[in-house]
């Protein structure tokens, strides 16, 4: 037995890396503890809303990583002690080795007064029934798309997710009878795309007549008004948040965690500060040349924990240490079910990260579905 790495958090970031450890090193014992018994992906969450896909189609359980050799443990981690490598959780303690922290981020709603009473969290999968069934009971009147925190999980996703609203009401024949908005605190759209990035998914939303809001954070929400800080205020119907997000609480008493409150790693190795502690994915923050936070996506993640397996595999046998993780990714844009552009990342570019996004077109439409099926197949079977 060539020791033993513990996974905390079966997200993407922790399955990719543990699916790669094993392939690479099947006698390394790989433990792998989440909370709940099966995993789905982010973007089911706005096929789910408008009805165009279900999380339940696209879950598979977490007990099926057995058939890469990785022991799944379904309990609540309520500790972490780096300098251990260590955790404890409702089903006892696990020590090892090698310790990665995948635990993600968490939409808290909480953190804005009202939010939670008057809004639909869409990026909780918690939230998703609830807001589909009031997308169905709709009728008529004012929708908006409100982005209440950042950095928040796949920066694109809130103006993807109007863009499936308005398909939905089209569907319908509601559109003509809903006004339909996206507000964001941030400065511009999507800041990481940069300036040309954000005019042309203003554009996008634009030609279908979603009205889009910059610089505009909420500061409280009330029964069919948001107000901002600003003082101004915007009456709403249905309303679909993206709340702000945070560490796991475990993982803000982990001490892991920088002055930006996310866990800080090195970028190229996704080391902390401790030895053998590694993190991946929506739980860490990498700041980028341009000062903005590396975009947290399922790419992302991957990409983060097959480095980390490779670099503990490589230790392991005693090999040199694999590529440095390069912050190069892509990722299609949904522009309603019948249309995606796709997005590629240098994002360690400098003195700017290099963003292109390419033509819109109906042959990409399918790529976030080919996505999912070829994890899902690779990582759990057929
Ligand atoms: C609406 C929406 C659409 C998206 N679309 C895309 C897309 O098209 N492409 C893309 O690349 N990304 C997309 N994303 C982003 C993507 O979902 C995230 O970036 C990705 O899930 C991050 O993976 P992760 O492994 O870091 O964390 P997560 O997937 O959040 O996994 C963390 C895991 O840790 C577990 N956990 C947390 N705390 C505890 C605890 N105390 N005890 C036990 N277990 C715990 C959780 O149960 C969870 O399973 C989307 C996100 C949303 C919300």
């Amino acid at each position: 037995m060539s020791g033993r790495t513990l996974i905390l958090g079966g997200g993407f970031g922790g399955i990719a890396a543990g699916v790669e450890l094993r392939r690479l090193q099947p006698d390394h014992e790989v433990v792998l503890v989440d909370q709940t018994p099966a995993f789905a992906m982010g973007l089911r969450k706005l096929w789910d809303l408008v009805g165009t896909g279900t999380v339940a189609r696209g879950s598979r359980q977490r007990g099926l990583l057995g058939r890469h050799g990785i022991e799944f443990v379904q309990a609540e981690i309520t500790s972490i002690d780096p300098a251990e490598r260590s955790a404890e959780t409702s089903a006892g303690t696990v020590s090892a080795d090698h310790l990665i922290v995948a635990l993600g981020g968490i939409s808290r709603p909480d953190l804005v007064p009202g939010l939670a009473e008057h809004g639909h969290d869409v990026w909780a999968f918690a939230g998703i029934a609830a807001a589909a069934q009031a997308l169905a009971d709709f009728d008529r009147g004012r929708i908006v798309v409100l982005v209440a925190g950042a950095p928040y999980p796949c920066p694109p996703a809130p103006y993807e997710c109007a863009l499936h609203v308005d398909e939905h009401l089209r569907s319908r024949g509601l559109r003509e009878h809903t006004d339909l908005s996206v507000v964001t605190l941030q400065p511009m759209l999507m800041p990481n795309a940069g300036r040309a990035g954000s005019d042309w998914m203003a554009e996008q939303l634009a030609s279908r007549g979603i009205t889009s809001r910059v610089a505009a954070k909420v500061a409280r929400v009330e029964a069919g008004l948001i107000v901002f800080e600003d003082g101004g205020d915007q009456p709403v119907d249905l309303l679909i948040v993206v709340p702000p997000h945070r560490v796991p609480e475990v993982v803000s008493e982990s001490g892991l965690t920088g002055s930006h409150g996310w866990i800080a790693v090195d970028s190229g190795t996704l080391e902390t500060s401790h030895p053998r502690v590694y993190a991946v994915g929506d739980v860490t923050l990498i700041p980028l040349s341009n000062g903005l936070p590396l975009p947290k996506a399922e790419v992302m993640a991957e990409l983060q924990g097959l480095r980390v397996a490779r670099a503990i595999a490589a230790e392991i046998s005693g090999a040199e240490p694999p590529p440095l993780f390069d912050g190069k990714g892509y990722c299609p844009i949904e522009l309603g079910a019948e249309s995606a552009a796709r997005v590629e990342g240098d994002w360690y570019a400098t003195p700017e990260p290099i963003v292109t996004i390419g033509c819109p077109s109906a042959e990409r439409a399918g790529d976030k579905a080919d996505f999912e099926r070829e994890h899902l197949d690779h990582w759990f079977g057929e």
